[in-house]
């Protein structure tokens, strides 16, 4: 009999997949970790992005690894050839998107929470006290009730997704739940600008209710909702039978970084009885900026706001987040019985709502671990500096732009976004934008705007300086040049062959 248990336990210890040899993985750990920090802290010396070569994308189309391989050749091939070929967005120079640029506090905070490898979709825990901390400073720095809740998300589209589940729920009542969206669901209408972001119309496609149910009303010369066209708009829909349920506001569009105008909204929603919802995704954290702070009246009055830490947070990704003013209306969305998800009154089964009650999660890691580590080690004074720097870094590219003629600028700078492009064609910037890509000296994107291609830079990262503005004119003024240059060769002399 201890024979049999002797060699069972001895089975069991040999199947442990910890290290066999930890002094060894200590060594190799430690060599991570500096070269981790190194390649953060060097980062300036690597191009911002380049291309996948073909050999590399290739060697990751291999057979199950059924075999053991070695911790430092696994590492050696992630060295080789996952790091270097990675977004870029560490980089100061990338501008693409809305990208944040993460922090070495960051990293450091993700190991953490994988050595801790909590589970916060529930349980008595102190990871999850951690979740609750920041969702308490963000019902005070949004002055939301204390009957608000929170939780974290992978981002902003699922934020939005959920705040449109949230509004759902509140319209039709809990018993859609059971008996699914009905007559009256398909009767709901939500109304965002033109300028909001894709993820809106998505979400109205996943809650069940389409997208031709999300009105898409007309902005001004600024990009901000048109508040008399909405009203017009919601008044025409409930003459014909239509329920408005949901108006959502864009605090950041994607394209130009407009703000709509968040009090408007919000008279408009009560006035209305409309659950108002606020796309913060970049943009509610410039409430961390004293002076930017005002561009975001009204959004204290919110129903809902989604808004992404990992992007002018700096968090790494992902993380965002979804603020809901009435706790009880965002349980009772997604909350449900379930046996073996029993709360008790003591034991690790305790603590009342449980994050799985507030989201479609069950399982979900700590990424409150790394926000908090980021609050809490820079201060929301610093992070709202960094916001405000980088809206003044916006400018400064704008000041560029408008003093080179052979560039134009293509829309009004709000906040941390420059839209603008070389005095030619649309095929021309495009391939301008590409160019100055591959050449691993700045990684723009690009949006359209009023029918025109544009070189679209997103200002984000903290590392981000002058010195990458001046390298992003100078890369777009010298590609430009030479496109322009080719493109004149080739129409001076047509082959003869085509006339
Ligand atoms: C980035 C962004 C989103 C989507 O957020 P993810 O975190 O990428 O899911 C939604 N709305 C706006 C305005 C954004 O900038």
């Amino acid at each position: 009999m201890n024979e049999i248990i002797r060699s069972t336990q001895a089975g069991v210890t040999g199947a442990s997949l910890d290290p066999q040899d930890w002094s060894e993985f200590r060594a190799l750990a430690h060599r991570v970790l500096d070269e981790t920090i190194d390649s953060i802290a060097n980062i300036r010396a690597r191009p911002v992005w380049q291309p996948i070569p073909d050999d590399v994308r290739a060697s990751f189309r291999a057979d199950v690894p059924r075999e053991a391989t070695d911790l430092a050749d696994v590492y050696r091939e992630f060295s080789e050839s996952v790091a270097p070929y990675a977004t870029g967005n560490v980089h100061p120079g990338f501008m693409g998107w809305v990208h944040g640029g993460g922090t070495a506090v960051g990293m450091l905070a993700e190991m953490l929470a994988a050595g801790l490898n909590a589970n916060l979709g529930g349980r008595d825990h102190m990871p999850i006290e951690v979740e609750r901390q920041i969702v308490e400073w963000m019902r005070r720095l949004f002055a939301f009730p204390e009957s608000a809740s929170g939780i974290f998300v992978t981002g902003t589209s699922m934020a939005n997704l959920m705040a449109v589940l949230v509004a759902r729920t509140s319209a039709l009542g809990t018993l859609a739940r059971q008996h699914g969206i009905g007559n009256d669901g398909a009767l709901l209408t939500a109304y965002a600008s033109k300028a909001a972001h894709g993820c809106i119309s998505r979400a109205m496609d996943i809650a069940g209710l389409g997208t031709d149910a999300l009105r898409k009303i007309d902005v001004d010369a600024d990009h901000r909702i048109d508040v008399a066209a909405l009203r017009a708009q919601v008044a025409i829909d409930r003459e014909v039978g239509f329920k408005p349920f949901l108006v959502v506001a864009s605090a950041g569009t994607v394209d130009i970084g407009a703000i709509d105008d968040l009090k408007a909204l919000a008279t408009l929603c009560r006035e209305e009885g409309i659950w108002f919802h606020v796309d913060g995704a970049f943009g509610a954290l410039a409430i961390l900026s004293p002076e930017l702070a005002p561009l975001l009246d009204g959004i204290e009055l919110a129903d809902s706001i989604a808004l992404d830490f990992h992007k002018w947070g700096q968090v790494p990704y992902d993380a965002g987040f979804l603020l809901v003013r009435d706790g009880e209306q965002h349980r009772q969305a997604f909350a449900q019985p379930a046996a073996y998800l029993r709360r008790e009154a003591r034991g690790l089964a305790a603590g009342a709502v449980w994050p799985c009650d507030l989201g479609p999660d069950l399982s979900r890691g700590f990424r409150a671990l790394k926000t908090w580590f980021t609050l809490k080690t820079f201060g929301t004074d610093r992070l709202g500096a960094v916001i405000a720097r980088s809206c003044a870094l916006a400018k400064y590219l704008e000041a560029r732009v408008l003093a080179e003629p052979r560039l134009e600028l293509l829309a009004p700078v709000n906040l941390n976004i420059v839209c603008f492009r070389y005095r030619a064609d649309d095929a021309i910037n495009r391939e301008i934008v590409a160019d100055v890509q591959e050449s691993g000296i700045a990684a723009p994107s690009s949006t359209t705007l009023d029918g025109k291609f544009a070189i679209r830079a997103a200002i984000v990262n903290h590392r981000t300086d002058e010195t990458d503005i001046d390298a992003l004119v100078s890369a777009v003024l010298e590609f430009g040049t030479r496109r322009c240059g080719d493109a004149l060769i080739e129409t001076e002399s047509p082959p003869l062959a085509a006339q």
